[in-house]
């Protein structure tokens, strides 16, 4: 429904997209995923029609969008910085796309659509308040509303929730699909925060340097990263990558030997990294592969505790429940087991390769 093909945009010596390509399908939740300077932004002002490309096409709906006006173009845009009007009302604000000559809608209807919209993002008490007196993430929130009220063909989110504190953004995050509009249309939305793209997207776009690296599910994108930085992007604590070669069985050996698994690693002699996240390890006896070390560092993080194990030259973390690893101390000797199943496998000379699934 919003398809990208091609796309390359510079500003001066700065290149903000670079071939991007992006197919986002009718009715999809999808979540473009990126750090700062990744052009997301630019990405969706392209889509929104706010900046031309160099080169490439923006489709909607099969159409090509070159030379459509952005009013035209029938997609309602969340700017990052809100673009309120601070003396109006908070429901004055949600209520002026709907006053504008090509959203205009019955009063009665308008105050039902506003009415959900402030009810699930937790507004709706201030809806008679001036938007000026209102806290950062009160305001992001109406500006997010602003955008949901309008009927439109896609939604175009900007980082929607990045200014709201941690607990009320984990809230809105859970709230925001069954807000009747987004079940019903089209949504782009763009977050540096692979948490909030797991937890959202029907599909995630990884954006890097202008490009979509990979596009999948949240299965596929986990299951098999395209090379170590998305790997590494999803998941905390991060996912652990041990530098080795396959043994001479097919088996994995760490460089220094300290470190076995008896996976199947590929052609003997290549240099691999192995990657394991913190979820398939456990402290003591478990399923799976059994190995050895001492504590290298622990943190709490509240119930659960992160313990880093030291094997040789190499790093392990996992996460084990309080009560099991509370009583560790650097250099206490620990044994953890590896659940095979979802180990992954990257060539270490070309770990932009994708990430193989490697099992027993
Ligand atoms: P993101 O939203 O992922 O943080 P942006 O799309 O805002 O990234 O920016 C991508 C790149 O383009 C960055 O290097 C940024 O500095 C640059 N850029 C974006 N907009 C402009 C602009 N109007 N003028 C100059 N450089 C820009
Ligand atoms: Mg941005």
């Amino acid at each position: 429904m919003i398809r990208l093909h091609g796309v390359r945009k510079t500003y001066g010596k700065v290149t903000a997209l670079d071939d991007l390509e992006l197919d986002v399908r009718e009715g999809e939740f999808f979540c473009l995923l990126g750090p700062s300077g990744a052009g997301k932004t630019t990405t969706l002002k392209t889509v929104a029609g706010l900046e031309t490309p160099d080169a490439g096409t923006v489709e909607l709906d099969g159409r090509d969008m070159r030379g459509v006006e952005p009013y035209d173009r029938g997609v309602a845009m969340c700017f990052e910085s809100y673009a309120l009007y601070p003396h109006k009302s908070a429901y004055d604000n949600l209520a002026s796309p709907l006053r504008s000559p090509r959203h205009r809608l019955p009063a009665a209807e308008a105050r039902e659509r506003i009415g959900e919209v402030a009810e699930l993002l937790g507004i709706s008490p201030l809806l008679d308040r001036p938007v000026g007196r209102l806290s950062n993430g009160q305001r992001q929130r109406v500006a997010l509303g602003r955008v949901l009220v309008r009927p439109a063909r896609a939604f175009l989110l900007d980082e929607p929730l990045s200014h709201l504190d941690a607990k009320l953004r984990q809230q809105m995050r859970a709230e925001l699909k069954a807000i009747g509009a987004v079940r019903r249309t089209t949504t782009l939305y763009v977050t540096h925060d692979s948490v909030e793209a797991l937890a959202l997207g029907d599909r995630i776009g990884v954006i890097r340097d202008g490009r979509i690296v990979q596009t999948g599910t949240r299965e596929e994108i986990w299951y098999r990263p395209h090379d170590t930085e998305v790997a590494r992007a999803f998941g905390r604590p991060r996912i652990n990558l041990l530098p080795g070669s396959v043994t001479a069985d097919g088996g994995f050996r760490s460089a220094d030997g300290k470190v076995e698994l008896p996976v199947r690693a590929g052609a003997a002699g290549t240099d691999v990294l192995i990657g394991v996240r913190p979820r398939d390890l456990t402290l003591g006896e478990g399923p799976g592969h059994e190995l050895t070390g001492t504590v290298y560092v622990t943190e709490v993080l509240g119930r659960s505790v992160e313990v880093t194990v030291r094997l040789g030259a190499q790093n392990l973390s996992l996460v084990a429940p309080r009560g099991e690893a509370s009583a560790l101390r650097p250099d206490d000797p620990v044994r953890l087991s590896v659940r095979p199943e979802n180990l992954l496998l990257f060539e270490a000379d070309r770990p932009e390769r994708p990430g193989r699934r490697i099992g027993p």
